[in-house]
């Protein structure tokens, strides 16, 4: 175990993410001591039975006094008000980021609270499951998987070397890019598909001529890979969805158009672009197993038949 990089980390929100951030720096040391808050004292009791923390209040502005890392693990549509309630107390010198899914509304709206001598440095762990909750962490989540961090103009090196040193310490490769560019890539790789999952799980829920215990009984068949996606928590989606509109507005739009060729390739029976088109998928699947992002394991390494 090396030398804790910082004294007091301060925890806002203890879901998944929180927790998982929780456990991954006891168990690696990280921190002399970690602070926890949450709005609801049903989850904060959870947090301590969990053991999660040292210290556990509803108030936010207890956790983060004298933390020298603050990180925001709530649903980005809060970000705003609890930017507000906290940033007065912000210890001087203090690295404040986040752990969300979207980022220029991250600075929109926490941007303006950051008093001077704090360094704002929003981040993002490219890490999840469809569960939420304390319960639902585990210390290696963020193991071989990639973080970003987007800080803005003039941040201050050494904090960000602290911060990326930070989620290297937690098992995650670090990328920096600015907001824009997250917010494009993310609407992309996370975003779009979060949405054709709830989509099509919506699609399947409404259709007459097929009955939901024969959508269940069948699920083996592709369906369920999408209720996976399609069971993941619904406020923070509505959140992503709203905060990263236009990324995801542009996203929809040329899905929708690729949509429309491949259902004309289907109409006109043009077997070799259907083809040529699966080709092509296939190799990608290829790539992110070759880069360590999913096992080749059958059924995404779920024992099989299950
Ligand atoms: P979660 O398990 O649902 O936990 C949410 C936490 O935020 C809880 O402590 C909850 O408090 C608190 N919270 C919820 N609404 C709030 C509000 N309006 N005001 C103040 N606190 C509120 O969520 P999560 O999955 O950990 O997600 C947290 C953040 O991580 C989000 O910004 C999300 O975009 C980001 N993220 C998620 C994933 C993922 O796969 N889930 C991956 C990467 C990043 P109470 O329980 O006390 O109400």
């Amino acid at each position: 175990m090396s030398e804790p990089l910082f004294d007091r980390i301060a925890l806002i929100g203890i879901g998944l993410i929180g927790s998982s951030i929780a456990q991954a720096v006891r168990a690696r040391g990280l921190a002399r001591e970690i602070a926890i808050s949450t709005r609801s004292p049903e989850t904060l009791a959870r947090a301590e039975e969990l053991n999660l923390g040292d210290s556990y209040s509803i108030n936010a502005v207890d956790a983060v006094e004298n933390a020298d890392l603050v990180i925001l693990c709530v649903p980005v549509g809060a970000y705003g008000a609890v930017a507000k309630w906290i940033a007065p107390s912000l210890k001087k010198g203090a690295i404040l980021t986040d752990v969300g899914s979207t980022k220029a509304s991250v600075v929109r709206d926490v941007g303006p609270h950051v008093p001077d001598g704090v360094n704002f440095i929003p981040g993002h762990p490219i890490a999840g499951t469809e569960h939420s909750g304390p319960d639902a962490g585990f210390p290696t989540l963020f193991e071989n998987r990639w973080c970003i961090l987007t800080p803005p103009e003039g941040t201050d090196p050494d904090a960000l070397a602290r911060l990326t040193k930070f989620w290297e310490a937690c098992g995650s490769n670090v990328d920096v890019m600015d907001v824009q560019h997250h917010d494009l890539v993310l609407a992309i790789v996370s975003h779009l598909p979060q949405l054709i999952a709830y989509n099509i799980v919506g699609t399947a829920d409404d259709l007459e001529t097929v009955t939901k215990s024969e959508v269940i009984k069948y699920s083996a068949s592709g369906f369920r890979d999408f209720t996976r996606l399609a069971a993941s928590d619904p406020t923070m989606w509505r959140d992503v969805c709203l905060n990263n509109k236009d990324a995801i507005l542009e996203m929809l739009s040329r899905f929708s158009e690729d949509l429309s060729a491949l259902q004309r390739a289907i109409r006109w029976g043009d077997g070799e672009a259907l083809f040529d088109l699966f080709t092509r998928t296939r190799g990608i699947r290829k790539s992110i197993i070759e880069a360590g992002q999913d096992t080749d394991a059958p059924d995404f390494g779920r024992p099989h038949g299950k």
